[in-house]
């Protein structure tokens, strides 16, 4: 079996979507994975900001062992501990006294975006459907959330669309100051924009959205999958803005690689999700709850999240004193551990170049488009990896600069 899974096999059997890297990943620990010919790389791709607490983390394979031997699965005609667990963990760390759980980040969002349509209608007019969401911005790839999204690239070929989203510029308040109205039943914005480039929200921004928000009566909503979970050296991101947002989604490092998404709000708001109004077979099943519990007691810790800020300094100063002797980058963005660094004008269209060269000097890296190099390493990577793996990333600048 294991000798017939190579590349060439993806092209074959499955539905040609994506584009692979040429190497298979057969193991990982901690920032280490290993392919199939047990070479070894340094991670700082994280699963794209998933595997905040690396791989195979010792707590988190003794929770999933402990509850794969007790119960897997229920539907949700029955509840189960590890899910009343986990939304207790998240209520009581944030804003939100509710939890709605899904499988992904798209039916986070999918959920938070039905809910505040469904909460308009309830207490204001049938006709405030308008939501608001920014250029540039990513929520996922239902046909609701890509809609929603602002890469118009992600929907070509899929209309008819489901309507009444305007897209306005990411950090321009005074647009949103024009164009929201009383028909304008929700703003969804990420706090940093993820696979927009890593572009953090002005503050005066987000304080701005909030204000217009309720003075309209319109819901806002923070997309946190990418930014929560202790990314940016808090729990979520909006913990560092003067901002409540009134619906939080999260996903990504919620279950550090078992698949969960969640929606957290207000008592209030959830209310207009009544008995039947939404739902999902595997939403919140026990097992991949107990996995997320233990993930969010570990990365809830002072230490953890101060770590953060101490990692997010490594990077900053090394990346740049790299930078100075190559000149490759123009901007090196770091919000916490996530970390966007901007190509020269020159270099543009070579993010994925950059990446492949990483990768053959030992170490995995992710783009956000065409020309932003992204980082999203392991929350608790130890120093020594972060030196050894920038080490090899200045080797595939360097060979950048050579061959182009
Ligand atoms: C990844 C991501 C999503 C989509 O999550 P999936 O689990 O892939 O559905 C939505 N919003 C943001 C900000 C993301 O980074």
């Amino acid at each position: 079996m294991e000798c017939t899974a190579s590349r060439r096999l993806f092209n074959e059997v499955i539905v040609p979507n994506y584009s692979p890297s040429p190497i298979i990943p057969v193991r990982g620990a901690g920032s280490h994975l290993w392919d199939q010919e047990d070479k070894e790389y340094i991670d700082f791709a994280g699963g794209i900001a998933v595997n905040a607490l690396g791989h195979c983390h010792p707590e988190l394979v003794q929770a999933l062992h402990k509850q794969s031997q007790k119960l897997w699965h229920l539907s949700n005609a029955w509840t189960n501990e590890p899910a009343l667990r986990l939304a207790e963990q998240l209520t009581k760390a944030t804003f939100a006294q509710q939890a709605y759980f899904s499988n992904s980040g798209a039916e986070a969002n999918e959920a938070a975006l039905k809910l505040a349509r469904k909460y308009a209608k309830d207490h204001f007019d049938p006709e405030k459907t308008e939501i608001i969401a920014f250029d540039n911005s990513f929520h996922g790839r239902t046909l609701l959330t890509v809609s929603t999204g602002g890469q118009p690239k992600y929907c070509k070929g899929f209309e008819p669309l489901p309507g009444d989203i305007t897209h306005l510029p990411y950090n321009d308040l005074a647009s949103v100051e024009y164009h929201i109205s009383n028909k304008t039943c929700a703003v969804i914005v990420e706090p940093i924009q993820g696979e927009g480039g890593v572009i953090p929200a002005e503050p005066l921004f987000l304080e701005g959205l909030r204000t217009l928000c309720t003075q309209h009566n319109a819901l806002l909503i923070f997309d946190e999958i990418q930014t929560g979970m202790g990314r940016t050296g808090n729990l979520f991101a909006y913990q560092n803005y003067e901002v409540i947002p009134d619906i939080l989604t999260s996903a990504k490092a919620l279950g550090c690689g078992i698949p969960i998404g969640a929606m957290l709000t207000t008592k209030a708001i959830a209310e207009s999700f009544t008995i039947g109004s939404h739902g999902s077979t595997y939403g919140g099943n026990p097992l991949v709850c107990a996995v997320a519990s233990k993930a969010f007691e570990l990365i809830n810790d002072p230490a953890v999240l101060s770590g953060v800020k101490q990692r997010q300094r490594m990077f900053q100063s090394k990346l740049e004193l790299f930078n100075q002797k190559i000149g490759l980058f123009s901007h090196i963005r770091t919000e916490g551990l996530l970390i966007g660094c901007e190509l020269q004008t020159k270099w543009h269209g070579k993010a994925l170049a950059l990446k492949q060269l990483a990768e053959q000097e030992g170490v995995m890296v992710l783009t956000a488009g065409p020309n932003i190099l992204r980082l999203a390493p392991s929350l608790i990577i130890p120093p020594k990896d972060i030196s050894q793996g920038l080490e090899h990333l200045t080797t595939a600048m360097l060979a950048l600069k050579m061959d182009f």
